[in-house]
């Protein structure tokens, strides 16, 4: 048995791209099991999800502890101690990075024991599309590849689950040739199987009653909130084009974090320490007064203050 793990945010496809693996496996006669795990439920939050394949009918359960192979979405999670993306990495570990770095560069940038591949499927993203879209496709058709998995399964199982999502033939197609050229393109690390007998059992935390004044999330504590800086959860930034806009407040209205404020001459002003990435900003602005704009400096070099 194989185990994958996928690290994504809220948004960026890491289920879908965990369900287009199983799928494929399964289409090459292999038993399959996926799993996502939703943290704070908001785009741009860390998410994992998680599968399992393999010849036998997998018994195994739960959270991938020990996996075999780790897809990172996006680098900035590697450095977000929520998002746990290293835990359970030994050398035998296989760890892919979505990043505008080298193999050799995420690994020491990174601090990754062991064996490390990287390819930039942003900008392959952005080049098919334009725009920053999901990345399902991309991350399954490199797990697939490292996983030893076919093409063809690969490009049943793409256009199987995009279809699932009702999205438009013609996007489906650019999400096959995107899916295609990620797979020829990712650099090969193989993946070893699982040795040996099931990892012990993980006592769960059971939890107990407390009343309200113990119980209820409380704003003011730490990492909560306001106080949680989540602009490192950011990828893509929202940017003002000033002579585009109309000062219709419409950003202002819609975004979901409250993190812009306008000015007294009706321009908005983001807080970059609290914004999120989201770009339902960018998507609502009638004139295009906003564009997203990747994030040079790069969200993982962000650091909270
Ligand atoms: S929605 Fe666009 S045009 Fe309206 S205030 Fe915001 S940036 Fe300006
Ligand atoms: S400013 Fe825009 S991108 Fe940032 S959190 Fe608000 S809506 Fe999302």
């Amino acid at each position: 048995m194989r185990s994958i793990r996928f690290h994504g945010r809220g948004g960026q496809g890491a289920k879908t791209a965990s369900r287009i693996v199983g799928t494929a496996a399964f289409l090459e006669g292999l038993t399959a099991q996926d799993s996502p795990l939703y943290g704070a439920e908001r785009r741009g939050a860390p998410v994992s999800a998680s599968t399992r394949i393999g010849r036998e009918p997998i018994r195994e359960r739960g959270l991938i502890l020990q996996p075999d192979l780790i897809i990172i979405a996006d680098e900035s999670l590697i450095d977000d101690s929520s998002a746990r993306v290293l835990d359970g990495l030994s050398e035998r570990t296989a760890v892919f990075v979505n990043t505008a770095l080298g193999s050799e560069q995420a690994r020491d940038r990174f601090r990754i024991p062991g064996r490390v591949t990287a390819l930039d499927l942003t900008d392959m993203t952005l080049r098919q599309f334009g725009k920053p879209v999901a990345l399902s496709a991309p991350l399954g058709a490199v797990a697939c590849r490292l996983l030893g998995l076919k093409a063809e399964s690969l490009r049943a199982a793409v256009a199987g689950e995009l279809a699932d999502l009702g999205l438009p033939e013609a996007v489906i197609e650019r999400n096959l040739a995107l899916a295609a050229s990620c797979y020829e393109s990712v650099p090969l690390v193989p993946v070893e199987e699982t040795a040996g007998a099931m990892p012990a059992p993980v006592p769960l935390w059971t939890p107990v009653y407390e009343p309200p004044t113990v119980g209820s999330a409380r704003i003011s504590a730490s990492a909560n909130s306001p106080l949680h800086e989540t602009g490192g959860w950011r990828t893509f930034r929202p940017v003002l084009v000033p002579d585009k806009c109309n000062g219709c407040w419409l950003c202002f209205v819609y975004c979901p974090d409250g993190v812009i404020s306008m000015t007294k001459d009706d321009l908005p002003l983001i807080d970059y320490d609290h914004c999120k990435g989201c770009q339902i900003c960018v998507q609502e602005c009638p004139t295009k007064a906003l564009v997203a704009e990747r994030e040079q400096e790069g969200a993982g070099t962000w650091r909270a203050k």
